[in-house]
């Protein structure tokens, strides 16, 4: 694997100068895109019921993008007025130089948040360095506070120091948001569950509506829940919804003056779900994503290996701003279809 120091370095003429602004990203809907999701790996040691029931399996030799390639694809989207990266994958805490990935990522120009979408079994040993090499904010997958119950969903039976490393993360100050996805199954115990943990917890909870994927059609018809339900549960307790931060996109949050926490809800089955996009995708095979259910991605490794022999981030930029106009304005999941998406750790959620 490449360290960080071994990263190519190389004198950037084709940055905008500093009286030149950057010209942003957008589509021809006119959404603006200033927040990219990087997968660094499609490998998962869980077995999430919803995602890699049958756990992690691939027979196909390939290599992710390595650290040279990682930073070019931030450099080119950082020259487009991306301002946010999460990290995500697979599990992204099993590739070894994720801190080197980290670092590199919050040191590139214009970036002003790296972000991490993780299943915490490396949290408590590892969140020191994470935040040490520029971490700003983690989201932590935990669908179920009961041990029982996670190990059942996840196969994993570490629930008790993921959240000792949920403590630790908010300990250091960074902005720790928690991913539920609603199941049926469960519909009675989440809401009372999380919103006991909010109460003294400064973090935000967010419920998501479970999708339906390629390989996962009968998991979601027996599981799938409108998150509507529990947003009209969330009212007649007395919650309001929350003004959206910045590069907040899709979910809606709601706060309440008895509880130390928030509680999110992602709906992407709701109407006008999409008209909050502000989101691309790289895959961990240097694919560009224009929608997590796109048909397909679209392959830029060539380019990007050019760019960095070139010292040219700005012909990936010109790329991938040619390729924006092919971007839906929405997807097509009421109708079921879920595109090349066989499961959400190919490309992180
Ligand atoms: N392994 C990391 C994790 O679990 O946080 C990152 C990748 S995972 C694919 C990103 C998020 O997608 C997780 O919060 C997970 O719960 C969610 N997810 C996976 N499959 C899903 C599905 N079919 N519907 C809704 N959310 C899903
Ligand atoms: Fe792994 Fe995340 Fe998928 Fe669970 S949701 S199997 S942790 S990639």
């Amino acid at each position: 694997m490449d360290t960080f120091q071994n990263t190519i370095p190389f004198v950037d003429i084709s940055r905008p100068s500093i009286e030149e602004p950057v010209q942003s990203l957008t589509d021809k809907f006119g959404r603006r895109f200033e927040y990219l999701r990087l997968s660094i790996t499609d490998v998962c040691n869980f077995s999430c019921q919803y995602c890699l029931p049958d756990g992690y399996q691939c027979n196909t030799s390939r290599e992710f993008l390595n650290q040279d390639e990682l930073l070019m694809v931030v450099k080119a989207f950082a020259q487009m007025g991306t301002k946010k990266v999460r990290i995500t994958g697979g599990e992204p805490s099993l590739r070894k130089d994720l801190v080197d990935i980290i670092r590199q990522t919050a040191q590139v120009d214009g970036i002003e948040q790296v972000a991490i979408t993780t299943n915490g079994f490396k949290l408590e040993k590892d969140i020191d360095a994470w935040v040490d090499a520029g971490l700003s904010s983690l989201n932590v997958s935990v669908d179920s506070l009961d041990a029982r119950q996670f190990e059942m969903i996840t196969g994993d039976g570490r629930l008790q120091s993921i959240l000792r490393g949920v403590d630790k993360a908010i300990q250091h100050g960074l902005q720790v948001k928690l991913n539920a996805v609603l199941l049926k199954s469960l519909a009675d115990h989440q809401l009372p569950m999380f919103l006991n943990y909010v109460k003294h917890n400064n973090l935000t909870l967010r419920f998501i509506e479970l999708m339906q994927t390629g390989d996962n059609k009968a998991y979601f018809d027996a599981e799938h829940v409108r998150g509507e339900e529990i947003e009209a549960r969330l009212a007649e307790l007395g919650w309001v919804r929350k003004t959206k931060a910045q590069w907040a996109g899709p979910a809606k949050v709601y706060r309440h003056h008895d509880y130390e926490g928030r509680i999110g809800l992602i709906m992407p089955y709701s109407k006008d779900f999409c008209a909050d996009c502000n989101r691309l995708r790289i895959s961990s095979l240097g694919k560009l994503h224009l929608c997590l259910f796109a048909e397909k991605g679209l392959d830029l490794r060539e380019l990007i290996n050019k760019s960095i022999k070139q010292h040219a981030p700005q012909l990936l930029v010109e790329e991938i701003r040619a390729l924006m106009g092919q971007k839906h304005a929405t997807h097509y999941l009421d109708e079921g279809y879920a595109g090349a998406t066989q499961h959400l750790a190919m490309l992180g959620g």
